[in-house]
């Protein structure tokens, strides 16, 4: 597609959303949840203006103006995966996760393609995910120009690697060039004209065991640095997550191996984790068919680690990394993503932290100002919840009503 072409569709896309969400609304709110003190803010109107927060203050008298009355919920934040992959389906369920890979990009089109991620951004919005960060695993479809209501889509566009990717060894460079690009002296120039706000470096090429030289990394991160991008990284292997360190990434993604003079390194440059959850959903008992047998491993050691990071001060943030298909056995993606983020409280998570974590971190890590919490200039994305889900986060899987730019998307 023509530059001009795709600005003309972004821009058109841009015009509509904003004509859809002009109009003023007021909400009337039980409980606000205030992502920065961890506390419920209570009796508040919202004042929305051409789909952002135009205030937010305590109800003082009754309001003459029509108002939405959600006097008796309980109202959060819209909900962030930090880390998924629309676009992307391993027919393995992990159990060769580079087979699987090279099936799907192979035998589905992109039409195909495109109507799975439309699906899937519906579901998640459907559950309260008002804000997704797409990195990378969608060939060359751009993320953001999905035309069904979805959440907002952040995306990285094509992840960087060393060699195959996370391609078997010895995949034709036409289907690894489809799906990725090269951390080449060529590609690293792109980054002056960037098309995405993060770009995505693989450390290493987990399930590969190909590494990317410290070297190459830091190169990759101060060039992506120098033109206000962010910067998230793949890395599993200790080598792999230390190179990440060093480089000063914004953001390590997976850290399955990650040790604790790493998690002191990380929190005191300030840099996130994005623990991957998503396979909790392979270990419901109606899945042990599919499951491999690594999956639970792999989750309890993730699992294990958390509580340590967070006393260490490593800031968390929710990312499922889910790519799971699973509607032949009922399961729709945002549900399988929403059991990746409440298996955090089975990893000594707070409540709190939990909606932290899926808010206002995650905000923070993919740099828009206006996500992740409910103030003046912040997007009208919200959740409302019959119930208090500090008591009981089972009351995230059903919200009662989901809010995007101030509209009303699940009645
Ligand atoms: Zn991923």
């Amino acid at each position: 597609m023509s530059k001009v072409i795709f600005w003309i569709l972004i821009i058109s896309f841009i015009c509509f959303e904003k004509n859809a969400y002009s109009q003023d609304v007021l909400v009337k709110a039980g409980h606000v949840f205030d992502p920065v003190t961890g506390s419920w803010l209570h009796g508040q109107l919202l004042e929305i203006k051409s789909g952002k927060i135009k205030a937010i203050s305590k109800i003082k008298k009754e309001n003459k103006q029509k108002v939405i009355d959600l006097g008796d919920y309980y109202i959060v934040p819209g909900l962030i995966d930090a880390h998924t992959h629309l676009f992307l389906s391993d027919p393995t369920f992990e159990k060769d996760f580079s087979k699987g890979l090279l099936e799907f990009v192979s035998k589905t089109s992109l039409k195909d393609r495109i109507a799975l991620g439309e699906r899937r951004g519906h579901s998640l919005l459907m559950k309260g995910f008002t804000a997704v960060r797409d990195l990378g695993n969608s060939g060359r479809i751009d993320p953001r120009m999905i035309r069904k209501p979805t959440p907002r889509i952040y995306s990285s566009g094509p992840g960087h690697v060393p060699k195959w990717g996370q391609f078997p060894p010895g995949t034709s460079e036409k289907i690894i060039l489809q799906e990725y690009e090269r951390l080449s002296p060529e590609v690293i120039k792109r980054l002056d004209n960037f098309n995405h706000a993060t770009v995505k470096l693989y450390a290493d090429e987990e399930p590969n065991h190909t590494l990317t030289s410290p070297e190459v990394l830091k190169e990759w991160v101060s060039r992506a640095h120098a033109n206000n991008l962010k910067v998230a990284v793949h890395g599993i292997l200790p080598k792999a997550i230390q190179a990440a360190i060093d480089a000063k990434a914004d953001s390590l993604e997976h850290g399955t191996n990650l040790d604790e003079v790493q998690m002191k390194q990380m929190a005191s440059q300030k840099m996130y984790w994005v623990p991957s959850t998503g396979s909790k959903i392979l270990t419901r008992p109606e899945l042990t068919e599919i499951r491999p047998h690594h999956v639970s491993q792999e989750l309890s050691l993730i699992c294990s680690k958390i509580p340590k990071a967070k006393e260490t001060g490593v800031e968390l943030v929710f990312g499922s990394d889910n790519y799971f298909s699973l509607e032949k056995f009922g399961i729709d993606f945002g549900e399988s993503t929403m059991e990746a983020l409440i298996f955090l409280s089975e990893c000594k998570v707070s409540p709190v932290d939990i909606l932290r974590m899926a808010t206002l971190h995650a905000g923070e890590l993919i740099g828009d100002k206006a996500l992740g919490d409910l103030k003046f200039g912040s997007y009208a994305d919200f959740v409302v919840y019959k119930k208090d889900p500090l008591n009981d986060l089972a009351i995230l899987k059903s919200p009662y009503k989901v809010f995007k730019a101030g509209q009303e998307v699940l009645k």
